[in-house]
């Protein structure tokens, strides 16, 4: 079958590779319809994670139809159109018990942190991704969601990560009735974030990015304010002056690794060739938040990262939360929003390539060229 294949950073391309087979009686096998690239597949890309194998294959956001299902399997028939969240999980753990979906205790056994996440290093549990025709679905049972007959494809694919992952970011920033959100980043995280902000009662949405195409997306898209951080010399400051000298009430980080990347770039003197910002969005966050408000952060840090501004967030007496997105627990409310018409994610996908033009596809959004915002990549059928 054709499969993304990673050659190291700032290569990969199509490649055949064997067809996966069904190797526990919990397996199923699917045959993509759509998968997409999403930012923290460019943490791999560009080299920031560990432990990244060459001629793995990437992807955890993927929608597809079941080919096969293995003995043990009640839930999935064959044919069945499904979309699979980027968490792999049990189900039945402790940490799933309380709906700690993306921190499963029995999917990556070797982490005390994060469970397993399809195509993403073996520091997620070394699982092959759905940029692929077809893919090994571990505890079908338990993660694949069997697609209402209303819901489109393109809108479904980012049901496995987007708009959770937004959504999340809103439901951590503890957003009370008409609260000022600020949100760092515009990629396709960031403005999932910002327009579901609204539906917590925010009274005022603020996007954060230097990328012009993405801040006028943003301010379409979800019909907030926007600052280009080009133009400015201090956010806190500048931040405080926006919002009646207090700061805005939460601060949400959709960047992660990016601007960390290009600060460790500063201090490294390496060139990691990233176009993020000149100091973290997590720093960013910390430092202009209001005294006593919240930071969310969904951006993905490497493992090793850890200058967190802990001084800072004591002294303001902050709120601090974050995790990888627990998909599934979102599901329901985000497909009665869809189906309702309070959100359309589809509208983010600017660019539909073919699974053989991976390479061009994730250059295009390293690059952020042609305005990429999210491209899904559709494998032959
Ligand atoms: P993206 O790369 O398309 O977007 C990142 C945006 O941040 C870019 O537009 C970039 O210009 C901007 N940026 C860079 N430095 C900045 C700074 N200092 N301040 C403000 N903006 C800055 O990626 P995406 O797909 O939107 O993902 C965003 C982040 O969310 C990534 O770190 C990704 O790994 C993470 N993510 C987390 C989860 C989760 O479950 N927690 C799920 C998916 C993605
Ligand atoms: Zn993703
Ligand atoms: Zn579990």
């Amino acid at each position: 079958m054709l499969a993304m294949n990673y050659r190291g950073p700032y290569r990969v391309r199509a490649a055949q590779k064997a067809e996966p087979d069904i190797e526990h009686p919990n397996d199923a096998i699917v045959r993509v319809t759509r998968t997409c690239i999403c930012g923290s597949d460019l943490h791999l890309y560009h080299g920031l994670v560990p432990d990244t194998r060459v001629g793995s294959t990437f992807g955890h956001e993927f929608t597809g139809v079941v080919e096969e299902v293995g003995s043990s399997v009640q839930n999935l028939k064959k044919g069945d159109h499904v979309l699979v969240p980027f968490n792999i999980f049990c189900g039945t753990c402790f940490f799933c018990r309380k709906e700690l979906y993306s921190n499963c205790h029995n999917t990556n056994p070797g982490s005390t942190t994060v469970g397993g996440v399809y195509g993403y290093s073996h520091t997620a549990g070394g699982y092959d991704g759905g940029q692929a025709e077809y893919v090994r679905v571990p505890l079908a049972d338990v993660g694949p969601t069997v697609l209402p007959q209303d819901l489109d494809l393109d809108d479904a694919v980012l049901l496995t990560d987007v708009v959770p992952t937004g959504y999340q970011a809103a439901e951590m920033g503890d957003i009370d009735e008409g609260d000022t959100v600020v949100v760092f980043g515009a990629g396709p995280i960031g403005l999932m974030a910002a327009r579901c902000a609204w539906l917590f009662g925010a009274g005022r949405v603020i996007v954060v990015d230097h990328v012009e195409y993405r801040l006028a997306f943003a301010r379409d898209f979800a019909h907030c304010e926007t600052v280009d951080f080009k133009d400015v010399r201090d956010m806190a400051m500048h931040l405080k002056k926006m919002t009646g000298d207090l700061g805005p009430d939460v601060a949400i980080d959709a960047v992660g690794a990016e601007a960390a990347g290009n600060a460790m770039q500063r201090l490294s003197g390496v060139s990691l060739k990233l176009q993020g910002g000149s100091a973290t969005a997590l720093h960013w966050a910390v430092n202009s938040v209001r005294k006593g408000g919240t930071v969310s952060i969904v951006g993905v840090y490497g493992p090793t990262f850890n200058a967190v501004p802990i001084g800072n967030a004591l002294n303001k007496g902050l709120t601090m939360r974050m995790n990888q997105a627990s998909v599934k627990r979102h599901l329901p409310r985000l497909i009665e929003h869809i189906q309702a018409g309070h959100i359309r994610p589809s509208e983010i996908i600017t660019h539909r390539l073919p699974l053989e033009d991976v390479a061009d596809a994730y250059h295009l959004f390293s690059s952020k060229l042609d305005n990429c915002i999210k491209t899904v990549l559709i494998p032959p059928s």
